[in-house]
């Protein structure tokens, strides 16, 4: 490739919003229009419209997909059982939302195929302690979800789904987001289902577990005034990015298959050296183009040689971050370790053209 090519980008928020620039500047003056800022028409119509896309009995929006975990997590964790199983390879976004909510982390190893939890990797750490499992559809690939609700329900254990990379997974016994007691979104901009700012959501077919979270996420409130629960917080879906959503929605399945032929011309070209993990069927929405190779710095100088962007979700793992690695002197977990250097991300987005996913198939096959 010759060095004045210009680079593919790992990802380019740009293009989206200028081919969706009619339809956005419509939704955002809509809401201009209305007068309605926060908790308005948009907003109550993108949660029952994201509802009856999920198949789940209520949606209710928040400021972002952490405060989604946080305030989840708040709403099904029995105070007695603290401790919240999850992955440590996830990006420590949970780690981050259960420390917030007074909870205490607990990590579990990942199979070393899917990179996700299974019910045969959380098992062993499984105690009367654990209060809630979070399992992640990480890279944007739908978990076997129903082992694991067998196995927490066994033991009055709650189950939370983060989909936050993986709206519109779709699995034989349902859409990712209502397989579990709970699930949370976010609609950070690169997500597949993004925002043009902060926002995010938490999904639920239990009408308690829906009633604590609209509580929570508004001061506590039972109605205006009157503080009913403990421990509330402000965060709020404003109508703005709620209005946004509700054009995106409508274009995700279609972003989701694009995603998908993306990685899949990956694997098809990849060199031996690279081991694309694949993304195939509507299980998985391709959130990212993640592949492993353990000659990664090798990977990362050929792909910056010939222009190509790139990046590694996650580099540390939950239980090496320095600012609580001290509590985790005694964790081991030796799949999400090794997984942690030899991950590494390829450019994978909707509005990637043609040509661009050649040439990073080209610098693959080559490598
Ligand atoms: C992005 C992300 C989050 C956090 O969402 P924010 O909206 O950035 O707070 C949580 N979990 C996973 C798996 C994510 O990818």
């Amino acid at each position: 490739m010759s060095a004045t090519a210009p680079r593919v980008p790992i990802n380019d928020l740009g293009r989206a919003l200028t081919e969706e620039s009619a339809e956005i500047t419509a939704a955002l003056s809509r809401v201009l229009a209305s007068g309605w800022l926060v908790h308005g028409p948009e907003h109550t119509a993108f949660e029952s419209e994201l509802a009856a896309y999920l198949g789940a009995g209520r949606v209710l929006g928040v400021a972002s997909g952490t405060d989604a975990l946080e305030i989840a997590l708040r709403a099904v964790t029995d105070p007695a059982r603290p401790v919240v199983v999850t992955a440590a390879n996830c990006g420590g976004y949970t780690t981050t939302a259960a420390r917030r909510a007074g909870l205490t982390p607990r990590y579990a190893d990942v199979d070393p195929e899917t990179h996700l939890l299974t019910a045969a990797t959380v098992e062993p750490v499984l105690d009367e302690r654990v209060g809630t499992v979070v399992v992640t559809h990480l890279y944007g690939r739908a978990a076997d979800v129903a082992p694991l609700r067998e196995l927490c329900a066994a033991r009055g254990i709650r189950l939370l789904e983060d989909c936050a990379q993986s709206a519109g997974a779709r699995t034989g016994e349902g859409m990712a987001g209502a397989l579990a007691d709970v699930a949370t979104f976010s609609f950070y901009p690169t997500k597949n289902l993004g925002a043009i700012g902060d926002g995010g959501a938490i999904a639920t077919s239990d009408p308690a577990v829906a009633e604590r979270v609209a509580r929570l996420r508004q001061y506590g409130w039972s109605g205006k005034y009157q503080i009913a629960e403990d421990g509330g917080r402000n965060s709020r879906l404003d109508e703005l990015q709620a209005a946004v959503l509700r054009t995106r929605l409508a274009r995700l399945d279609a972003g989701n298959a694009r995603r998908r032929a993306i990685v899949a011309h990956y694997a098809e070209r990849a060199s031996e050296r690279v081991h694309v993990l694949p993304a195939d069927g509507d299980g998985h929405v391709g959130h990212l183009a993640v592949l492993t190779t353990p000659d990664r710095d090798a990977l990362r100088e050929h792909l910056a040689a010939d222009g190509i962007g790139h990046d590694v979700h996650y580099p540390v793992p939950d239980h090496h971050q320095p600012a609580f690695a001290a509590e985790y002197a005694g964790t081991v977990l030796p799949v999400t370790e090794r997984l942690a250097a030899e991950v590494l991300s390829v450019p994978c987005f909707p509005e990637l053209t043609d040509d661009e996913v050649a040439r990073v198939g080209d610098a693959l096959a080559r490598f």
